[in-house]
């Protein structure tokens, strides 16, 4: 512990003079930048090939300091990003001065997560210079897609939550809605996965290492971040007295912002993720005199708060370094946007009109006890008034509805960490409880449920709660979802607050994940339906009368084909293992979890691998079945889970009978850049996750609109996409949610499910013997012992649906026209998944913010 207790908490450590009116734009904001057509079938915009040329030269000399003899590789990635970035910093002013001139609402998104993937191809082909910049590179000798390879992932998230904040940030800004991101910037991202004789393991991830061109540092944009220590009440308790926190610690949040370019380059947004630093060195020397060590001690505390990001994905983190993580983003992204109200509209009465925030998930809740400290104890606010600015600024996004994922944090850690918001969470439960009572009578056990307080589990607050309390709006992100979310977590909160919760299904942004990700189907698409739909997804509907035109199926099938060949080169440098791009190409790719059911899928493949060695002559599609995914570093059964992939995958490599007929490939380290490798590579999408599990997905969309064929249950938004594509144009099976809620209820064991099953009682006995792990036989009986018991996951309950299932797939496979209207109406149909949509509808319906 520092001893500057006894400093007041509101001093004020910088001022950010960024944001008051910006002037200096070189170009219009919002007027665009010319585009006309470009070979690639993409918009281009006016910039020619000499100036992006001159543009990188100069970088190269004068921002990394080198010539074109001594430059390397890195060097010249860098030295392009910088170009890119000038052109985005021109659009970037102009949009931060259309939103002050003309009083445009903004948008705050908090999150913990962004999974951004890399900059470089996302930025050109927004700006429409990917392929001017491409022949500028050309004729100095460089190939721009050797040197985007060497952009680092920024992966400072764990998987859908944070990759949802990045698409959303992109829609943001391609609808010119006026908008920032808020979150941490760890100096080291998610772990990076190697494969160890087929286990995962854990390698430090340093995207910083050499550098960041995208991001700009605001030493001058820093707010002070206060924990532990206690609160005096001076004058008495509630409106009548005036508490005052002394903080026995004290860290600085610093500002670095990344502008985040829209389609077209129209409008510029901001995401300004905050790292935390000690008090200035000379100051700390003072307040430390004679302790030198143990003030280093205290800066390392400090500084480890921005070091990593938790790698939990599903599961609750828990610790006190997590709470000092949340609190520390969520605190100074309130003081910076409050700051900036304040600048610009003098008074807090009208933030609500001003300012929309976004929780995404529990991590953000903190603010709502943060927000209302700020506006009292800060700025002198009574209560009342604080609480109806806050429950009107502040929304919330559930993502899950797993127990074991739902944050709470015990009282006595929060009291320790955040004294004065314990009080003010108090304050805010007795208020809630009080308002209840008054609306008739009630029960021990209801007030219970809605209390924010858990009292079962030795005190907890329920940050779930808090955030449902002080949110104007909480949504979820699928249609089921948010139905369940009704029924379930916020049964009695939603009785209380009937019209709280909203759905908002989630999406995923085109730009990256069809244009970037697969340019040859769009530019396909550009030549066969006009370059409408890179405008306006819906048009992509327009591509539903080619799926039985026999010139444009050869094309479509044509650029599977391209793709799948690129990625069996990375199949083959990564796993060592060669692939036919004839085989029908049959994609995994998620977190490992065990309600995703990569184990299902495993345990299919065994049995398929059996039924070809029983009788080689049956017509099974040829398949590779591709998997990726990162286990948290402490989830065993995941990593196990890993595990048996590989083992599988080797053995059925080892068997010459087997192995042209069906192979299974792990792809290890799973990122952003690697979706981008294998979605326009896959012709079967699995999303066999439980029903009632997975909240929504976004890689289930990804893979549709690239024209993967979805195998999957009714769970999240495969519900929607089904409707969307049609019935016939996916493949469902397996238990439904009521389903599964009747079989858990009536206790039937995985082991009386085998029982009935002789094709799943011949795949367990081969994992029991051992027949594929012969050095240890025991290795996967923790695996079979969770499915063999109460198996809450149903996996042996969906197995024969899902084999059925997949033979359905095969026949499907036969019939290539078939085959290919299905995948081709997958495409057409998917324009609804555009994260553009969701994001108009939050504007819309949550926000009240302006688009376009
Ligand atoms: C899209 C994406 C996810 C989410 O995938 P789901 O299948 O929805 O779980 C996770 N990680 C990465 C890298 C992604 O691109």
């Amino acid at each position: 512990m520092t001893n500057l207790a006894d400093q007041p908490t509101s001093i004020a450590l910088a001022v950010d003079g960024h944001d008051g009116p910006p002037r200096l734009a070189r170009g219009g904001a919002d007027d665009g930048i010319g585009f006309g057509p470009s070979p690639s079938g993409l918009p281009s915009s006016g910039r020619t090939a000499e100036q992006w040329r001159d543009d990188i030269l100069d970088k190269l000399l004068y921002e990394v300091g080198r010539t074109t003899q001594t430059a390397a590789p890195q060097d010249w990635y860098q030295a392009t990003a910088y170009a890119v970035r000038d052109q985005i910093v021109d659009g970037w002013v102009g949009s931060r001065t259309r939103t002050y001139d003309e009083g445009r609402k903004r948008v705050y998104y908090f999150s913990v997560e962004f999974l951004i993937g890399r900059l470089l191809t996302d930025s050109l082909c927004n700006m429409g210079a990917t392929a001017a910049v491409r022949q500028a590179l050309n004729t100095l000798g460089v190939s721009l897609d050797s040197i985007s390879e060497l952009e680092p992932d920024a992966a400072l998230g764990n998987g859908g939550l944070g990759r949802l904040a990045a698409c959303f940030m992109e829609s943001l800004a391609s609808l010119s809605t006026p908008a920032y991101g808020y979150g941490i910037r760890y100096e080291q991202g998610l772990f990076k996965q190697a494969l160890v004789d087929g286990w995962q393991r854990e390698l430090p991830e340093d995207w910083l290492s050499l550098g960041n061109p995208w991001e700009f540092k605001r030493p001058d944009v820093a707010y002070p971040i206060c924990f532990g220590g206690v609160v005096e009440h001076i004058g008495g308790d509630g409106d009548k007295g005036r508490a005052v926190w002394h903080p026995a610690e004290r860290a600085v949040a610093i500002a670095h912002d990344t502008p985040v370019p829209g389609w077209r380059g129209r409008h510029v947004n901001t995401l300004r993720l905050w790292s935390a630093r000690s008090l200035d060195p000379m100051q700390l020397e003072a307040f430390n005199r004679g302790d030198f060590v143990g003030a280093l001690a205290d800066r390392a505390k400090i500084e480890a708060i921005s070091r990593v990001l938790y790698p939990n994905d599903e599961t609750e983190a828990g610790q006190e370094l997590r709470l000092r993580q949340e609190f520390f983003f969520t605190s100074a992204s309130l003081q910076d946007l409050t700051r900036r109200h304040l600048t610009q509209y003098k008074d807090f009465a009208s933030l609500p009109d001003y300012c929309a925030i976004q929780l995404n998930d529990t991590h953000p809740s903190i603010a709502v006890a943060e927000l209302m400290r700020l506006l009292i104890d800060e700025h002198g606010m009574a209560w009342d008034e604080a609480w109806s600015i806050t429950t009107r600024t502040l929304n919330y996004t559930n993502h899950t509805l797993m127990p074991e994922a739902l944050e709470s944090w015990s009282v006595e850690l929060l009291g320790r960490v955040l004294p004065r918001h314990l009080e003010i969470i108090y304050q805010i439960n007795w208020e809630h409880l009080r308002r209840i009572a008054e609306h008739g009578p009630t029960t021990d056990a209801r007030n219970a449920a809605l209390s924010l307080i858990d009292e079962q589990h030795g005190r907890r607050v329920r940050m779930g709660h808090l955030a449902f309390l002080g949110a104007h709006r909480v949504n979820g992100v699928s249609a089921l979802h948010t139905e369940l979310m009704r029924q379930t977590v916020f049964k009695e909160l939603n009785e209380v607050y009937p019209g709280k919760i909203v759905n908002k299904t989630n999406g995923i942004t085109f730009r990256r994940w069809l244009f970037e990700a697969n340019p040859r189907l769009t530019a396909l698409l550009v030549e066969t339906i006009g370059p409408a739909f890179l405008d306006d997804p819906m048009r992509l509907v327009e591509a539903a009368p080619f799926a039985t035109d026999p010139v444009f199926v050869e094309r479509y099938a044509r650029c599977r084909r391209e793709n799948k060949i690129s990625l069996g080169r990375i199949i083959r440098d990564r796993c060592g293992i060669a692939t036919d791009p004839a085989s029908l190409f049959d994609v995994q790719i998620k977190r490992i979890h065990e309600y995703k059911r990569q184990l299902l899928n495993v345990l299919e493949t065994v049995a398929l691998y059996q039924a070809i060695k029983d009788d080689p002559g049956q017509s099974f599609a040829p398949r590779v079945k591709i998997f990726a995914g990162k286990s948290a570093a402490s989830y065993v059964r995941a990593k196990l889970i890993i595990k048996l992939a590989n083992d599988v995958g080797h053995r059925i490599d080892a068997d010459p009978a087997v192995r042209d007929r069906l192979k299974l490939v792990f792809l290890p380290n799973y990122n952003v850049s690697l979706a981008e490798d294998i979605v326009p590579a896959a012709d079967l999408s699995e999303q066999i996750s439980t029903a009632g599990m997975e909240a929504s997905g976004t890689g289930n969309m990804k893979l549709g609109l690239n024209g993967a064929i979805t195998i999957g249950t009714l769970d999240g938004a495969n519900v929607e996409m089904r409707t969307n594509v049609g019935e016939e144009n996916i493949v469902i099976f397996g238990l439904t949610t009521p389903e599964v809620q009747a079989k858990r209820a009536a206790g039937i064991t995985g082991a009386e499910v085998v029982a009935g099953s002789p094709r799943l009682a011949r795949v367990i006995e081969a994992l029991k013997a051992g027949e594929f792990s012969p050095d240890d036989k025991q290795r996967f009986a923790p695996l079979l012992d969770a499915i063999l018991g109460a198996d809450p996951f149903m996996v042996c309950a969906d197995f024969d649906s899902y084999w059925e299932a997949q033979r359905r797939v095969d026949a499907l496979w036969a019939d290539p026209a078939a085959w290919w209207r299905v995948s081709i109406l997958n495409t057409a149909h998917m324009g609804w998944f555009s994260s553009d949509r969701t994001i108009r509808e939050y504007c819309a319906e949550i926000w009240g913010a302006p688009t376009d």
